[in-house]
């Protein structure tokens, strides 16, 4: 299929696995690559630019696929080296990069310099014109369906992507409750030139993490996410569990700061759950499309399907038309 977006990219399926703290590492994002989509490896995932290099090299040997690096701007506990992230980037020929949580304009110049292709993920549509004001080549427009971090603004991808597609013309990205063929039709409805999937991918095959976290996210269904850190204006959406329920107990005292809830939100905290397993220990993003997850296919099962699913879709429907 092409799109605005496939033809950016450079890729066949209009499918994009966007950035996943401690998830998006070589493994997925190769195998969504390699599925005719595109992946995005999270730099915050590693403790430095170095250890990214080696992870984009990595990536490099197991897909020839293009795919892209994220780079969240979002308030953190270990504050990040950025500019050498971005080098990193750019020394090692990456050609598209996804921002995330703030206004990506002071490294703008740089970026363009390197010839990199930036989508900016944005959770409302005056960050989605601001982003095509300063630059940005797409964006990829995050619901309050999604997981993580959805904005305070509380408006669904059903209006924001359609709003959105409505005030800028720069391609777009729907993200935020996509899971599935349908979600991909009704995203290039909307206006989007591609929809991302986050939580779907967490459970696939080749997501690198513990085998109970892509069977909780199967068992789980559309209510079982929460809001952490509203408190904050920090909101995260994430998977309900015990850690979480101490979060809103301590957040409904009222005056909460963030070092009352490191014990339960840090991100190294919620690394350790993934990679062991215990689902109570930490906070997991995990966005309302859980419902829609009832397997753990391989990324190549999962966009073939998805792929099937909606041609049918539009086949059915186009002959329903005429
Ligand atoms: P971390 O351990 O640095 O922080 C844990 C959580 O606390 C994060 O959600 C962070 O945003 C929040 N936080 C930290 N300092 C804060 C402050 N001063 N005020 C309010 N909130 C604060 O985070 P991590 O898990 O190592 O992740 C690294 C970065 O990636 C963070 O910025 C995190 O928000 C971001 N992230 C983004 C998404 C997303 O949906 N885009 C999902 C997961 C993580």
């Amino acid at each position: 299929m092409k799109t605005n977006i496939t033809d950016m990219f450079g890729i066949e399926r209009p499918i994009v696995q966007g950035g996943l703290m401690w998830v998006a590492r070589a493994e997925l994002v190769s195998a969504v690559s390699n599925a005719g989509g595109i992946g995005f490896m999270t730099a915050l995932t590693h403790p430095d630019a170095e250890t990214l290099r080696a992870e984009i090299r990595k990536c490099r040997e197991m897909t020839d696929k293009p795919f892209g690096v994220n780079l969240t701007f979002l308030p953190t506990l270990r504050p990040p080296d950025y500019p050498a992230y971005i080098n990193v980037c750019i020394e090692e020929g990456i050609r598209f990069i996804e921002t995330a949580g703030r206004n990506p304009e002071p490294y703008m110049e740089q970026l363009k310099a390197a010839g990199i292709k930036v989508i900016h993920k944005c959770t409302s549509v005056r960050h989605s014109v601001k982003a095509e004001k300063v630059g940005c080549d797409a964006v990829s427009i995050d619901g309050f369906e999604a997981a993580g971090h959805p904005g305070e603004d509380d408006v669904t991808s059903l209006i924001l992507v359609p709003l959105a597609r409505d005030a800028i013309s720069i391609p777009i990205v729907a993200s935020g409750g996509f899971a599935d063929g349908r979600g991909l039709v009704a995203s290039l409805a909307l206006g989007a030139d591609a929809m991302n999937m986050g939580t779907r991918f967490v459970a696939t095959r080749e997501a690198p993490v513990h085998e109970n976290v892509k069977k909780a996210l199967v068992a789980s269904d559309e209510r079982s996410t929460r809001l952490i850190m509203r408190t904050l204006r920090n909101t995260e959406r994430v998977l309900q569990n015990e850690a979480v329920d101490k979060v809103l107990e301590i957040e409904s005292k009222g005056d909460a700061k963030i070092e009352d809830l490191v014990p339960y939100v840090s991100g190294l905290v919620g690394k350790e759950m993934l990679q062991e397993g215990q689902m109570d220990k930490g906070v997991l993003s995990a966005g309302q499309c859980m419902g829609l997850i009832r397997d753990i296919p391989t990324c190549k099962e999962l966009l073939d399907r998805i792929m099937e699913d909606a041609a049918a879709i539009l086949t059915e429907r186009h002959a329903q038309l005429t």
